[in-house]
């Protein structure tokens, strides 16, 4: 396993560009560890208690490493900042740790690609406090060979995962646990609203709340062999007309909490009951989700960033 050959005209192993709270806590890693950095952001004097090497702009910062980490907002930073410096990247390898679509990840992938940089796109499973340690977790996808080469220096931050060459599977990947993350954290406010209309206060809520869905977590497998099995007629799963949550909804309007999030739940299941399967398995509401929503591309799909 090799790393990217740094020429005595590069002046660091390794720039991040971005320093906000993720980009500063992989700068500071990569420092602890040993390497040399050179780091740029935006907007001068983030990070000011960094050992690393500063560059005045992203072109400076571009040209100081054969390895470039891109920590930034959005999709729309990182084109941004990297389009104008695009011929400076030419031969260098790009590890884009910005959040982005799996589409969008996949444009950049091609973008890079048309200008000889080698891509690898990341998603971060970790908080800043995180990095460093190995119980955060970093998915990667696009180039397995620049994976391979810079594979130490990725072990800097957390356990690293490689997920394929499509660009797109990291992102997706991440994206997909932050889709149930939040619709968990939206379910517990949800309740809580619920219980405070008869002053129940947040707190004693999460109490009871939290051991009950870490007890819950582990029908998650079943829901999965079933899904993956496709057969939700398999005996000994809750059926769809026991899982009818309409009263549940009811309660959220009674109590006048907007039942908008329990809603979205008793949505594909009326929708399963409807088309006959309501003797079926709860876990068929999977197939309502998989079937509403076309795949959509972004409109400037396949430009240059
Ligand atoms: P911050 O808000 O702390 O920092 C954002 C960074 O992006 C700053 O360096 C900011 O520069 C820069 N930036 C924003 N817009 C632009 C732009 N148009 N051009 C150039 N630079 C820009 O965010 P984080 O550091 O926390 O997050 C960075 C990325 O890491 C995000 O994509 C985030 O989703 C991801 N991530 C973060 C996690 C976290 O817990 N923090 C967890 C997992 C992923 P400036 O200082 O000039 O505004």
């Amino acid at each position: 396993m090799s790393e990217p050959n740094r020429n005595p005209a590069q002046l660091t192993d390794v720039s991040v560009l971005g320093l906000g709270a993720m980009g500063s806590a992989l700068a500071s890693a990569l420092l602890d560890a040993g390497r040399s950095v050179t780091v740029w952001n935006r907007t001068p004097g983030r990070a000011p208690g960094l050992q690393a090497r500063l560059a005045g702009t992203a072109r400076e910062a571009v040209t100081a490493s054969p390895l470039v980490v891109a920590c930034l907002l959005t999709y729309e930073s990182v084109r941004d900042t990297l389009g104008p410096v695009a011929d400076e990247l030419r031969g260098r390898t790009l590890v884009n740790v910005t959040t982005t679509t799996p589409n969008e990840s996949r444009q950049l992938a091609a973008w890079a690609a048309e200008f000889g940089v080698t891509y690898l796109d990341g998603a971060i499973m970790a908080v800043p406090a995180m990095i460093g340690t190995r119980e955060g977790q970093i998915f990667y996808s696009g180039s397995r060979a620049a994976y391979d080469a810079v594979l130490p220096i990725l072990d800097v931050w957390a356990t690293s995962e490689f997920h394929g060459e499509d660009a797109g599977r990291a992102s997706l990947v991440d994206l997909a646990m932050l889709s149930g993350m939040y619709q968990m954290f939206q379910g517990f406010l949800h309740g809580a609203a619920m219980v405070a209309t008869m002053g129940m206060s947040a707190s004693e809520f999460a109490a009871r709340q939290a051991p009950f869905l870490s007890a819950m977590t582990d029908g998650f497998a079943g829901f999965a062999e079933v899904v993956d099995g496709g057969d939700y007629t398999v005996p000994g799963q809750q059926s769809l007309d026991f899982s009818d949550l309409s009263h549940l909804v009811r309660a959220s309007e009674e109590q006048g909490v907007d039942p908008a999030p329990i809603a979205a739940v008793q949505k594909p299941i009326a929708q399963q009951i409807a088309a006959g399967h309501g003797r079926e398995g709860f876990a068929r509401i999977y197939e309502s989700l998989r079937a509403a929503h076309p795949a959509t591309t972004r409109p400037e799909e396949g430009t240059a960033a």
